[in-house]
């Protein structure tokens, strides 16, 4: 078993989710006028949703997380607010994944307070059921067991904190090569990608001073 229960979703998948759902939306007999994507993570949904539902109305609401003033929590809140009218419109929030739901529940609050539609449902990939706060409308799948979804737009940057923690909780290691650490991901993570994103990964983690290089090695920076 991997430390970190992570699944690589292929563009496949999303393709035949964003169907899936499309599909429960249209037996339902309900229809959006207006979609609205959660960014970043609702981004790619709602733009084939909007495509298979023939929506052509689609904005976005920024919901993030930062470090509460107690700097142990994480709180979230909206980043820039949705300036919009949807009096006399139904609307549809569409995210990839309800895990906690703070960013739906944070997201339907923004919206009907601001914005007014005359109705709001939600939509998700995925509905991670044991977690989450809030039970989208429709999703694609159920997740009953904590899994990291590993989606098409997040690829990097997740190779990115992967390669961070690895380097982070094998402190005994203090020098690395490129091959060593993209070694160590079936244990901790149970996939392997492409090396183009492990050579991504590695200069992006130099370039931030995360590391230093050495010939080959990359040493991490004692902070
Ligand atoms: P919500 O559950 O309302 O989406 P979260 O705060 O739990 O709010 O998650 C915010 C975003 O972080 C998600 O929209 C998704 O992009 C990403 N995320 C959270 N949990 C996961 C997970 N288990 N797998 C992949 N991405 C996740």
């Amino acid at each position: 078993m991997p430390k970190v229960n992570t699944k690589k979703v292929s563009w496949e998948e999303v393709e035949s989710w964003s169907r899936i759902v499309s599909d429960k939306i249209l037996e339902s007999g309900w229809r959006p006028d207006v979609i609205i994507a959660i960014s970043r993570g609702g981004y790619v949904p709602a733009r084939l949703i909007c495509d298979r539902l023939v929506v052509g109305e689609l904005v976005s609401l920024q919901v993030s997380h930062w470090p509460s003033a107690a700097q142990i929590a994480k709180e979230a809140g909206v980043k820039y607010p949705l300036e919009c009218d949807l009096n006399h419109k139904r609307a549809l929030i569409v995210d990839d994944i309800a895990d906690t739901g703070e960013s739906i529940i944070i997201a339907k609050d923004h919206i009907w307070t601001k914005c007014k539609p005359d109705e709001l449902r939600v939509a998700t990939l995925q509905w991670i059921s044991t977690s989450s706060k809030i039970k989208p409308d429709y999703y694609a799948e159920e997740v009953k067991e904590w899994v990291w979804y590993q989606y098409p737009w997040t690829r990097l940057e997740d190779i990115i904190g992967f390669f961070k923690r690895i380097v982070s909780e094998e402190k005994e290691n203090e020098s690395w090569d490129l091959e060593t650490l993209a070694g160590r991901f079936p244990e901790w993570f149970g996939v392997t990608f492409d090396r183009w994103y492990y050579e991504r990964a590695l200069s992006y983690l130099v370039s931030t001073g995360f590391f230093v290089k050495e010939g080959d090695m990359y040493r991490r920076v004692s902070k």
